[in-house]
């Protein structure tokens, strides 16, 4: 039985169950706790360790994976959300690691202020989102954990660190996309930039057309992304660059918006879990209504940069080398419009673009990459078949020298990510080293760090 103090009884919970934003992943952790300062995480990172449990800290819990589960003792960052400081003239601000960001985009924005890059949604904590090195679009930006200047990280052995380019470099390369392995985030210091307006425009092309022009494409805007529309042979590309112009935001249609685009499509994916062979259709006839017209705004960046996202889905997103771009997608493209087991793809497929970097485990470590993406929505929550698909998708982006993104399902092995993370092992080293007794290790990053688990297990 674990003892806890007065301050930790009245910020713990019993009976708390977690289950991750897509409602497949879920856990019971033997207690809960909705912490509001760093002495709270300090004393539960003790109370780990001296009952040798798992801790796990998680933000807003998206993650598409077990990747944030734990058995043992969960740390809520919501209530940890602070704007330590803002410096104007250098253009950075300093957060709690929990801190949501769309509540640092709205308060970066108030002081003129706005992150370079950014996802598809801003739901996610900061500490969240640099954990799996969360990226936006645009070939010559990198993903968010790239913008960080320093953190403060609460290890097992070594207590507080401080790590930034200048101080504890190695453990700062290590700790910008650690996937909660290494300890817990308690601060980050963010280099931002003057706040602006991004102009958009959204158009229709032919898959072949993207294809056969892809180079000048990705290169044609600051930032590009596409989505294909399986079984058809369309796309939609997303371009966006800065602009000093007036603003022209996008206007929301309740009937088409969210009767037809949310609602019965909702309904018409639910039928589909019965009647699979409708969606090349559902998929068309959803791209003639929604996409097949061109669309141009102009609003504040991070409000360009995210979209909804629609409903809980699985989803699975791995990093090519961007060079095997357009191979890997005509092998997709392929198997998806010809394969013989009767498998049929929700929309989008997404692709994205990411700079390099030097992060030790970010999939766009000493490459830039292209995000291919796949989703299966779950209408209403319920399940829908998608283990073939993936296992296909898996197939290729493998060949193609894919690394999957941290946050979502996968079934890369140990052995494979030390082939291609050139500093896998010395990551590992300083996993063992900050943290002797494995705190911070869940069955996901056993599974897949550590080889010790079957990896198909959640998949
Ligand atoms: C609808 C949707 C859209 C998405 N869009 C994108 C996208 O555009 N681009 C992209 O790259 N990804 C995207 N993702 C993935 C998402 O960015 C990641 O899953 C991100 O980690 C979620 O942040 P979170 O705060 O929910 O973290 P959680 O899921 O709560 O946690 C993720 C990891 O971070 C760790 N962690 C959290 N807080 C701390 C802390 N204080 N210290 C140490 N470790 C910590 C957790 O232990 C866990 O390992 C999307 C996910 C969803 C569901």
């Amino acid at each position: 039985m674990i003892k806890l103090d007065d301050r930790l009884i009245q910020i713990s919970r019993v009976n708390k169950k977690f289950s991750n934003w897509s409602k497949v992943f879920k856990c019971e952790p033997e207690l809960f706790f909705m912490v509001e300062n760093e002495d709270d995480i300090i004393k539960i990172v003790e109370l780990a360790k001296r009952y040798n449990k798992n801790v796990r800290a998680i933000g807003a819990g998206h993650s598409p994976s077990d990747l944030a589960c734990t058995d043992g003792l969960m740390i809520n960052t919501d209530n940890f959300n602070k704007i330590i400081e803002i410096d104007l003239e250098n253009k950075t601000v300093t957060v709690e690691a929990g801190i949501r960001l769309y509540k640092l985009n709205e308060e970066l924005q108030k002081n003129g202020l706005a992150l370079s890059n950014l996802g598809s949604i801003s739901e996610q904590s900061i500490a969240g989102a640099i954990s799996t090195a969360t990226h936006g679009s645009g070939i010559n930006f990198s993903n968010i954990s790239s913008q960080v200047l320093g953190l403060t990280l609460l290890t097992a052995s070594k207590g507080k660190i401080n790590c930034s380019a200048e101080e504890n470099e190695d453990i700062f390369k290590a700790s910008l996309c650690s996937i909660g392995a290494l300890g817990i985030i308690l601060k980050v210091k963010i280099q931002c930039e003057s706040a602006f307006k991004l102009e958009s425009n959204q158009f229709p092309m032919r898959f072949n057309d993207i294809l056969n022009d892809l180079d000048s494409i990705i290169d044609s805007a600051e930032h590009v992304r596409f989505w294909y529309f399986p079984h058809t042979e369309n796309c939609i590309i997303w371009k966006a660059n800065k602009t000093t112009k007036e603003s022209k935001p996008q206007e929301k249609n309740y009937f088409r918006n969210y009767i037809i685009s949310y609602q019965l499509y909702q309904f018409l994916l639910y039928i589909s879990r019965y009647l699979p062979s409708m969606l090349p259709l559902l998929n068309q006839k959803m791209f003639n209504y929604n996409f097949s017209q061109e669309k141009q705004f102009i609003d504040d960046s991070y409000k360009q940069f995210n979209f909804d996202c629609l409903f809980p889905q699985y989803t699975s997103e791995w990093a090519i080398p961007l060079e095997n771009t357009k191979e890997a997608l005509e092998k997709l493209y392929d198997w998806i419009n010809h394969n013989k087991e009767n498998v049929f793809v929700h929309f989008p497929v997404e692709i994205r673009f990411s700079d390099k970097d030097d992060i030790w485990l970010s999939p766009s470590y000493n490459r830039k990459v292209c995000y291919i993406g796949i989703i299966m929505y779950r209408p209403y929550d319920k399940p829908v078949p998608y283990k073939k698909l993936w296992a296909e998708f898996e197939k290729i982006m493998r060949s193609y020298g894919g690394r999957p993104h941290w946050a979502k399902a996968h079934t890369m092995t140990t052995i494979e990510f030390e082939k291609t993370y050139p500093k896998f092992k010395e990551f590992i080293k300083l996993q063992k080293s900050l943290d002797p007794n494995g705190i911070f290790l869940n069955s996901y990053l056993k599974r897949h760090l550590f080889d010790q688990t079957d990896v198909k297990a959640k998949l």
